[in-house]
């Protein structure tokens, strides 16, 4: 997944443009930064990608996130469908607004499940946010026809799937908004950074002045522009977005070198019939960023997670021990440990996990080892190490 592996000239370039005129910031300095717009000029080209009207870029994915949902409306007290198994910023995001993530089940695609999402519709429910886990897609057919049914906003996290598709859809485009990731370790990276792509003009808007302090963005003079509403400060600076710059351009080579390692690896593990290999929904193409399979029990699970390690076989993960992707590991959330006293809209709103079942997901993601697809391998690597991996698991078995 990692575009930090191919970090080069076309990258460096981008970033001296910046340096040579020294203007760091995305807005204003028009005379001084001699025609170099990187933020904006990122903006198209993502846009241009992912066939939506319109990219705002800002200073990260969990930014994006919470600008997304702002956007659309989301504020105290109102509930966004999130699932168990997706990174911390979900919540993070939801939480910041005051609103209230509700945690739901997922199932064999390792996303959200439409059934455990219908159940936990609610007249507070103003959003239901679906997270490409792992380079793969949640089955938006059927989530878009229940926001559509109930009203909702359907918020796509792309962030670990950018380039995959639905429906011949680039992922994040089929919902009403969509979000990247651009921090160091995803597909394609700025350092650190973030984007929304939608069609809907008033969300282009509304994310347009709410990443930068309610700035309306009308004239010429900065300090003179008008604020409609309350916003914030995700701006992205330019040094950054040249970087994504050089990479947008270079995300379908990464693509499809990701496609190619993942294939040998999955040929080889293809004729193991215990491993079943997680589903993906009619009408999807994953991005290929990581290999992700079950084994046939949560035991078996470890031990293979344990025997990878051993046998010097890394990136290979067993989320459902880990901190930061997992809800078991949550207990910042689950018990409600903030710094400050959160707002009462949440404290009345949160789940009471005491209570919560999460054994489907629990089911799923025991049995899961999803491995991370390098970009760096080179073929003679990756058949080794498609071959390794081959005989740790049929040892494990
Ligand atoms: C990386 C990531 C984010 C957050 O992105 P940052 O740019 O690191 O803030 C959000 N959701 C998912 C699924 C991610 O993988």
């Amino acid at each position: 997944m990692p575009g930090f592996e191919f970090f080069g000239d076309a990258e460096r370039k981008q970033v001296q443009d910046v340096l040579d005129t020294g203007v760091l910031m995305r807005y204003g300095f028009d005379g001084m930064r001699n025609g170099n717009f990187k933020a904006k000029e990122l903006e198209k080209a993502l846009a241009e990608r992912m066939q939506t009207s319109h990219a705002q870029l800002v200073s990260s994915g969990t930014a994006a996130i919470t600008i997304a949902l702002a956007s659309a409306g989301v504020g105290a007290g109102d509930e966004v469908i999130l699932p168990t198994f997706t990174f911390v910023a979900s919540f993070e995001a939801v939480l910041a607004l005051g609103a209230v993530p509700i945690l739901v089940d997922i199932d064999d695609t390792l996303t959200l499940d439409p059934i455990t999402v219908e159940e936990a519709v609610s007249s507070k429910t103003k959003a239901v946010m679906p997270v490409h886990m792992c380079g793969s897609m949640a089955d938006l057919g059927a989530l878009k026809s229940i926001c559509e049914k109930n009203d909702l906003i359907l918020l796509e996290d792309a962030c670990q799937a950018i380039g995959g598709s639905f429906d011949g859809k680039p992922l994040g485009s089929y919902g009403d908004m969509g979000v990247f990731s651009f921090d160091y370790v995803k597909t394609i990276t700025c350092g650190e950074g973030g984007a929304i792509i939608t069609n809907k003009e008033e969300f282009v808007k509304n994310a347009d002045h709410y990443s930068d302090h309610g700035h309306d963005h009308v004239g010429s003079d900065r300090g003179a522009e008008g604020h409609p509403f309350l916003g914030y400060n995700h701006r992205i600076s330019e040094l950054n977005a040249a970087v994504g710059l050089a990479q947008i351009n270079r995300l379908d080579e990464f693509l499809s070198i990701q496609k190619k390692n993942y294939s040998i690896l999955r040929e080889v593990l293809e004729d193991i019939p215990e491993v079943v290999f997680r589903r993906v929904p009619e009408g999807g193409i994953e991005n290929y960023s990581f290999l992700s399979f079950f084994m046939p029990s949560e035991e078996l699970a470890k031990k293979l997670h344990s025997a990878f390690s051993e046998a010097g076989i890394d990136g290979c993960f067993y989320w459902y021990d880990n901190n930061w992707h997992y809800y078991r590991k949550w207990e910042h959330l689950t018990d409600r440990k903030s710094l400050g006293k959160l707002p009462q809209e949440v404290l009345d709103g949160l789940q009471d996990f005491s209570k919560t079942d999460f054994s489907q997901s629990d089911y799923w993601i025991g049995r899961n080892i999803s491995c991370l697809i390098k970009l760096s391998w080179t073929e003679d690597e990756v058949r080794e190490r498609a071959e390794k991996m081959g005989k740790v698991i049929r040892n494990v078995i």
